[in-house]
């Protein structure tokens, strides 16, 4: 069989063969390309030491050196070439003791997690296809290469794994490997939260994220956190509704723990080292979500005011995507007032005020918290009554204030 590799890739590996060296695609790229996707990277394998890669090429970048990975830059894109490894016994379930260079692209194949993931392609030999990957591919399954209560034993984030690729790929995942899964899913206990939040992630935002279910079904969410455990009576519902919201993790995260109160949700995100700032657009979007907002402009705008304007689209897709049929006229009404609010350039954001704080100052009035207080004051009036927001009449209206 004949794959299309970009022309970097396929220079590498012929200048690493010319100069006596295996070398491969392999991995993801492999199964991407077979599926007829186009893959997001191209990763190399080869025989070659990472000092005699990097003897090769001109310019290459220390990536993990100790892993035997070089990065081959080539016109501006880096491909990944990693040298055959054994992954030696794993201390803790978490990180190999060491890892063991090996002449034998089969060993290689051998240590990675998945069939499907287990290829390896050159022009020159074809697809490298030891472990029934490319079976597997047409089968629609995930299954470990070798025995999976071994290979979930030696790194339970693959348990993880196989759930989030049998989401992105929309694969069943072999009965052995399930049930080992299964079996060992207190192992899970003893990865990093973060690389489990990244699987987690990865899995909502595929293109069925509602396979999320099978994290509670195949019993994995007692081992991922207590909050996430616990989130099940609320979450679980409508899930097959999670594909039609944008791809983003924020928003698939949002759509995902909405019944949860929002500071729950937010516990649950930093319990997973979720970054900070995914955590507050989650928290903002489910407090949003909440509220039950009437089809009138003076409430949407104060909605509006408090939400980015990208955040605030996102709060109207997961409103109609979650929403009941006898709720769809007042949401496009909603959405037709939002679409005028912002036509009209009504004041929605404390900046566009016309009076600022230094023009209360010039005003004679005294910087502090009663500014902020006075700001609010007006901020909140031109939100009922966006005519007012003009200088002359909000300079006035400082004065009825209390
Ligand atoms: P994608 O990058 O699209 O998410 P991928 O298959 O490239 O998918 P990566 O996590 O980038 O996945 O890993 C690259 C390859 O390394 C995999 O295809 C697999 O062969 C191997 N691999 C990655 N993680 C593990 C693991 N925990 N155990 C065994 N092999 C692994
Ligand atoms: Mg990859």
């Amino acid at each position: 069989m004949k794959l299309q590799m970009p022309k970097g890739a396929a220079d590498i590996i012929e200048r690493l063969e010319e100069n006596g060296f295996q070398a491969y695609a392999v991995g993801g790229c492999v199964r991407d390309s077979i599926l007829g996707k186009v893959p997001q990277d191209w990763d190399i394998t080869t025989s070659a030491r990472p000092e005699q890669v990097k003897a090769v090429f001109p310019r290459t970048i220390d990536t993990g050196i100790q892993h035997g990975t070089v990065t081959v830059m080539v016109e501006g894109t880096g491909y990944e070439v990693t040298t055959y490894r054994i992954d030696g016994e794993y201390v803790d379930g978490r990180h190999p003791r060491s890892v063991e260079f090996t002449p034998d692209l089969l060993e290689d194949l051998k240590r990675r997690d998945f069939t499907i993931n287990a290829m390896a392609y050159s022009d020159r030999e074809g697809l490298v296809d030891a472990f029934d990957g490319r079976e597997d591919l047409k089968k629609g399954i995930v299954r470990c290469v070798g025995d999976p209560v071994c290979r979930f034993t030696e790194d339970a984030l693959r348990i993880l794994r196989a759930v989030r690729f049998s989401a992105q790929l929309g694969f069943s995942i072999e009965k052995d490997t399930r049930q080992a899964a299964q079996t060992l899913a207190a192992n899970l206990s003893k990865v990093s939260r973060e690389r489990v939040q990244v699987e987690l992630t990865k899995l909502l935002l595929s293109d069925h994220p509602e396979k999320i279910r099978l994290v509670y079904d195949m019993g994995l969410a007692p081992y991922i956190t207590e909050g996430f455990c616990q989130a099940r009576e609320r979450c679980l519902v409508n899930l097959d509704r999670l594909s039609k919201t944008a791809p983003e993790k924020h928003v698939r995260w949002a759509a995902f723990l909405r019944f949860e109160k929002p500071e729950l949700a937010a516990g649950i995100l930093r319990d997973l080292k979720m970054d900070n700032d995914t955590i507050d657009k989650v928290k903002t979007l489910i407090f949003a979500a909440k509220e039950k907002l009437r089809p009138e402009k003076p409430e949407i705008r104060r909605v509006m005011s408090r939400l980015s304007s990208k955040l605030y689209q996102d709060l109207l897709d997961i409103w109609e995507i979650y929403g009941r049929e006898e709720e769809r006229e007042r949401l496009r009404q909603i959405r037709r007032l939002s679409e005028q609010i912002i036509e009209d350039g009504d004041c929605i954001c404390l900046k566009n005020l016309a009076v600022s704080g230094k023009d209360l100052i010039e005003a004679g009035r005294k910087p502090g918290p009663e500014l902020g207080k006075t700001l609010n004051y007006l901020f909140q009036l031109v939100l009922d009554h966006p005519e007012y927001n003009t200088k002359e009449y909000l300079m006035k209206a400082v004065g009825d204030e209390r």
